[in-house]
């Protein structure tokens, strides 16, 4: 394995891909905007906007699953881990995310069952083992989690555990691409688009977004030198003129994607508008549950009356997301904010703007 990685971090390849970058750089300012956190996460970890011409600027994008779920889906969490023989159940980054007036990590030392799973048939297993509580499970995240999550939601169906539910707050890229061009905003040219979510949904879904805003959309993988070809491939198009849908990930992403994880996504979930944090409710960019899998909605199960929502007004997470301030704008970062006292959601998570750059670059 660590021979397989190390292929795509050497730097005899990593100059290779420079030269080429080098060769149809523009003489003019390009901005392209890479949508994950776990690209951010690669740019910045091994340096490489340093290497780059200094014409081409990168901005990230909402791309983190924790940093985009919004402040109401957190204060639901909190709310519902106080209800008496209830056991919240989520991936380990969102425990740590404040909401308006605390956090799940805080409840939990206050008492409330709150745990950390790695994936959601964990959270099938506690409901197996606790048929006397109800089971919730946090389902956030984009295109790359949707098909576990729907796969957990079909085996407490087919096992009738009528004490599990998922609360979801799942969303899909391309929704969120579509919002960020068409506020105007941000100036970009070209789209590193998602590795994960892409071998999930395959490369077609961005071809409205190459039509509609002619814009080079390529899809990377997440190793240094994937970067670079991806940024050459983007610089070629620009160069050409052209605006065309490329997957330099092709390694891991297939035109069609993975069938039988969107058959299973398909099934289980249907469209409904979303609340993202930093770029508020986007039409039809959500995913909740079917109807026919009503029984395991949390949202329909628990009724909940909840106070506004409030994030702290220092906090520009939002502005980060849409790629018009970075984290060093922000008068927090560093200081009151870290990640071991985070204020926003983009200092949590290892794909959070902030904690990355809090971790990999100097401030
Ligand atoms: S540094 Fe902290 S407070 Fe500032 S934008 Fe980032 S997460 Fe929000």
């Amino acid at each position: 394995m660590l021979a397989y990685l190390n292929e795509f971090r050497t730097s005899k390849a990593a100059g290779y891909y420079l030269r080429a970058i080098e060769k149809v750089a523009p003489e003019h300012q390009v901005t392209l905007m890479e949508i994950c956190g776990g690209h951010t996460l690669t740019l910045v970890k091994y340096g490489l906007k340093a290497l780059l011409p200094e014409q081409i600027r990168l901005i990230s994008g909402p791309g983190c699953p924790v940093c985009v779920t919004a402040q109401e889906y957190i204060d639901t969490a909190l709310e519902l881990c106080k209800l008496p023989d209830v056991i919240i159940t989520s991936f380990g980054d969102m425990l740590r995310v404040p909401g308006s007036y605390s956090s799940l990590s805080g409840e939990k030392a206050r008492g409330a069952d709150v745990r950390v799973c790695l994936s959601s048939l964990d959270a099938v297993e506690i409901a197996r083992r606790h048929t006397d509580k109800q089971v919730v499970f946090l389902g956030i995240g984009f295109e790359t989690t949707a098909p576990t999550v729907a796969y957990a939601v079909k085996t407490a169906h087919r096992e009738n555990l009528t004490n599990f539910s998922v609360l979801s707050a799942l969303k899909t890229i391309p929704s969120a691409m579509h919002a960020l061009m068409q506020s105007g905003e941000t100036d970009i040219q070209g789209f590193i688009c998602p590795g994960h979510v892409s071998t999930i949904t395959g490369t077609s879904m961005y071809e409205q977004i190459v039509k509609q805003y002619a814009m080079p959309c390529v899809v990377c993988g997440f190793e240094p030198t994937d970067m670079l070809c991806t940024i050459a491939m983007i610089m070629a198009q620009l160069k050409q003129g052209a605006a065309r849908v490329e997957n330099q990930y092709k390694r891991s992403v297939k035109l069609k994607g993975n069938t039988k994880a969107l058959e299973i996504m398909e099934e289980v979930f249907e469209e409904q508008d979303s609340t993202w944090r930093g770029l508020g409710v986007i039409p039809r960019s959500g995913l909740k549950i079917r109807d026919s899998y009503k029984l395991f909605d949390a949202a329909k199960r628990f009724s909940l009356t909840l106070p506004q929502a409030k994030e702290n007004p220092a906090c520009i997470c939002g502005a980060v997301m849409r790629g018009i301030k970075i984290p060093s704008d922000c008068a927090l970062f560093a200081k009151k904010c870290t990640p071991d006292s985070p204020v926003g959601a983009c200092m949590v998570s290892g794909e959070g703007i902030c904690g990355i750059y809090y971790k990999y670059s100097q401030h």
